[in-house]
């Protein structure tokens, strides 16, 4: 699969720290989208998904277990 795409969607990532509890499964699964802050909590690396990196940030959404993650069309 092609990484980055340039006539595809783009999807935006919505990370909500007062929901985050810092598990940091998606930062494991996704290292190049999200970060943990000295605080633990989860920050954005990037605003929007690249269809490249949509399944790993798919996965992240599934797997982090506050549901502070969520993708949106844009
Ligand atoms: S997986 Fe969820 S709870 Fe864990 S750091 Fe990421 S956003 Fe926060």
């Amino acid at each position: 699969m092609e990484e980055g795409g340039t006539g595809g969607c783009r999807m935006k990532i919505v990370a909500d720290r007062a929901v985050c509890v810092g598990a940091g499964m998606c930062v494991m699964t996704a290292p190049e989208v999200f970060d943990q802050g000295d605080d633990g909590l989860v920050v954005t690396l990037i605003e929007e998904v690249a269809a490249g990196r949509l399944d790993a940030v798919r996965r992240s959404v599934a797997l982090c277990p506050s549901k502070a993650l969520r993708v949106l069309d844009d």
